[in-house]
């Protein structure tokens, strides 16, 4: 059995990797690029880790559970919870789980009423008590934003942590997508925090790439065209297969979110927190800031701190950002060095969750990707699981 695969993506290398795992190691993988990884790269500049585009893995989610060696990413966790900026006051929205002086500090200054943390606690139980699958095969398709209102929260704990928290994780500014993906990532966030590998988000592709070996990816090379039996690269060869899959967005059928990544360099923290830093300001550009270098020491190697700024859209300059950040930790933002930008147009794809995914088209043509199933690692991985078990079938 013969299988090629296009894109060496989350996807890809997910369904690569179930392929070797059920014993059918006749896999080439074309990529355009110079790296695997896709969206999950982490780039080496000046003795600093870079991953393109501030990401989190969510150590609870199903399908990397399946496949990743946790301890062989060693894990650096973020602190439950965020720290919020809102003109010049800072509001703590710790996880109880933080301790009791965390507890304290939330219910006495945090965002909201005490109605707003009595509500929150109880869609975490709820939520906790639902599995993945009972929140995606919900058939009510309603807004994140109006699924907070619905609950009962007030415009005060929305404001300040909900709108600044998911912009942060959906990529966009109104909370207008499908609730089914707050309440997924919010039962996640709540079971098992977030977290980046030692060595940056790039280390989880690379884990696949080892299983999967190195020498089934064919780097470089784009694909124009394919079929159900055949894949035609860029410089017009074409290879036959016995089965082809789709892992990427190449016939261009989503539309995506964008967001802008600027990495700082600094002498000094302005604070001590493992806590994702969120700014609640009115007429805000910069959405949240991470000291990343101190949740994940060996983001840096050079003995300097490494700060990651990241706001929705697209912003050409470091420049653009630094009013919101002189306004939430002052003049000593004034010796922040841009380290790089990453500015992503296609970063998380706006998915209509009507719509049911199935992993064969009629033409006998495999696909997968996040942009069919749910904008994350879990979505990306679970398509690329589904797609080889559908393949694995038809043996
Ligand atoms: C800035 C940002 C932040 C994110 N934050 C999070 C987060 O915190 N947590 C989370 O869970 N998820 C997050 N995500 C989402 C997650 O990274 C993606 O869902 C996942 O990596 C997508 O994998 P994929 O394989 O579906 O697609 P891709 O990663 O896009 O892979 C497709 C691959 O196909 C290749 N390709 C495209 N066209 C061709 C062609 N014609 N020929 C050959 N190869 C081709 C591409 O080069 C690419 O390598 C974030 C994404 C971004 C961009």
């Amino acid at each position: 059995m013969k299988i090629g695969i296009i894109g060496a993506g989350l996807s890809g290398l997910t369904c690569s990797w179930y392929l070797k795992k059920n014993n059918i190691h006749d896999i080439t993988i074309f990529e355009s690029s110079e790296k695997a990884g896709g969206k999950l790269k982490t780039d080496h500049v000046d003795g600093f880790l870079l991953d393109r585009g501030f990401q989190v893995l969510l150590p609870a989610y199903p399908e990397t559970k399946k496949v990743l060696d946790y301890q062989k990413l060693q894990l650096q966790r973020f602190h439950k919870g965020s720290l919020i900026y809102k003109n010049n006051k800072k509001i703590p929205f710790y996880d109880p789980e933080n301790g009791f002086t965390a507890l304290l500090k939330t219910v006495v200054f945090g965002p909201g009423t005490l109605l707003d943390k009595l509500i929150l606690l109880k869609l975490k139980w709820t939520l906790g008590r639902l599995s993945v699958e009972n929140i995606f095969s919900s058939k009510k398709t309603i807004s994140s934003l109006s699924y907070l209102r619905e609950l009962g929260f007030s415009e005060k704990i929305i404001e300040e942590f909900w709108i600044p928290f998911y912009q942060g994780v959906f990529l966009e500014n109104n909370l207008e997508t499908d609730s089914k993906m707050l309440q997924f990532t919010f039962k996640m966030f709540a079971e098992a925090g977030a977290a980046v590998p030692k060595e940056g988000m790039g280390a989880i592709a690379r884990q696949l790439v080892d299983y999967i070996g190195e020498e089934k990816i064919r780097y470089n090379t784009k694909v124009s065209h394919f079929d159900n039996k055949s894949i035609t690269t860029s410089d017009g060869k074409t290879e036959l297969f016995d089965k082809v899959v789709l892992a990427c967005n190449m016939n261009n059928t989503s539309s995506y979110n964008a967001v802008t990544n600027q990495y700082f360099q600094a002498e000094k923290l302005p604070l001590d927190t493992k806590h994702v830093i969120l700014n609640a300001s009115k007429n805000r550009i910069v959405n949240n800031v991470v000291l990343i270098s101190n949740v994940a020491a060996n983001y840096s190697k050079n003995g300097k701190h490494l700060i990651s700024v990241s706001a929705n859209g697209i912003y050409l300059k470091a420049d653009d950002f630094l009013k919101d950040l002189k306004s939430m930790f002052g003049s000593q933002v004034d010796n922040w060095k841009p380290v790089k930008s990453y500015i992503i147009r296609e970063a998380l794809p706006i998915i209509n969750f009507e719509k049911k995914y199935k992993p064969e088209s009629p033409e006998g043509v495999y696909y997968c990707g996040d942009h069919l199933v749910q904008g994350s690692i879990n979505g990306a991985m679970e398509s690329g699981r589904i797609t080889a078990e559908e393949i694995i079938k038809r043996l």
